[in-house]
């Protein structure tokens, strides 16, 4: 069996309730990587609030994903360990209403900017050379590339002080033992404190503002690049997946890439 950690970014949105009932009926676990501001009740989102403390009743995991959606690489350390604490606050709160113990704090960057812009989401060159590509290829397919410019030393900075910033502030690695890909173990995919990936969807493709001007464009299209992933279809170690909870019509997408790797022989892990 593969196994997989399944990470869902950008909640909460419209389809939270009917996303979370459907993984409830299937008993997959999972993490929801939730955007402050669209869940803070200040912002007029009280309703958004209520559908993330009915995640945490419903037995699923609520993480950290910042306050705006901002990149790191843009607004710089002071604004974006800001809106990391102002979202925890209203996690923590969440927790609170819910009635349950705040698990450990997970976080991850909006576009997986973690200071060097959102093409070096890692330092590649720490990656053995024959896996380079493909870990290249995993975060510029995986995630909306601007740009290529390699990373300043202001921001190569950047990203080693927030990295403290969340170890001083409670974040700890997300647990997964069990990933044993040999570009993950021993890398800065592995020992980063903020949550990454093993492999990207690329749903977000989907969404109507994106159709069609990115290389994937039909659900099929996505199937098959999980189909043929050279590693993800690996069963001696497990994945972590990135999907959305988009605040447009990907719920249905969402739902069909689920039951496609359930049909596919994956089973779903609890972090
Ligand atoms: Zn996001």
């Amino acid at each position: 069996m593969k196994k997989v950690y399944l990470t869902i970014d950008d909640s909460p949105s419209k389809n939270t309730d009917d996303l979370t009932d459907f993984l409830k009926e299937k008993n997959i676990p999972a993490v929801f990587f939730v955007r402050g501001q669209s869940m803070d009740p200040e912002q007029g989102n009280k309703e958004a609030f209520q559908k993330i403390v009915r995640t945490i009743q419903k037995g699923f995991t609520v993480a950290n994903h910042s306050y705006a959606h901002e990149r790191t690489s843009e607004i710089g350390f002071e604004s974006q360990t800001q809106q990391i604490a102002k979202t925890q606050n209203l996690i923590d709160l969440a927790y609170q209403q819910a009635g349950k113990e705040p698990p450990p704090r997970y976080f991850r960057f909006p576009h997986l900017d973690r200071g060097c812009g959102n093409a070096w989401v890692i330092d590649f060159e720490t990656i053995p050379e024959q896996y380079r590509d493909y870990v290249q290829h995993l975060f510029w397919d995986g995630v909306r590339l601007e740009t290529k410019e390699p990373p300043t030393k202001e921001q190569k900075d950047l990203k080693i002080q927030i990295q403290h910033w969340l170890t001083g502030n409670g974040f700890i690695k997300f647990p997964t033992p069990d990933v044993t890909l040999p570009w993950w173990v021993g890398t800065e995919l592995e020992t980063a404190i903020d949550c990454l990936i093993t492999f990207s969807t690329s749903d977000w493709m989907l969404t109507p503002r994106h159709l069609g001007k990115w290389s994937f464009k039909t659900t099929a299209e996505i199937q098959k690049k999980i189909d043929s992933d050279p590693w993800l279809n690996r069963e001696d170690s497990a994945h972590i997946v990135l999907i959305h909870d988009d605040r447009e019509d990907l719920l249905t997408v969402t739902e069909n890439l689920v039951n496609h790797m359930l049909h596919s022989n994956f089973i779903f892990k609890e972090a």
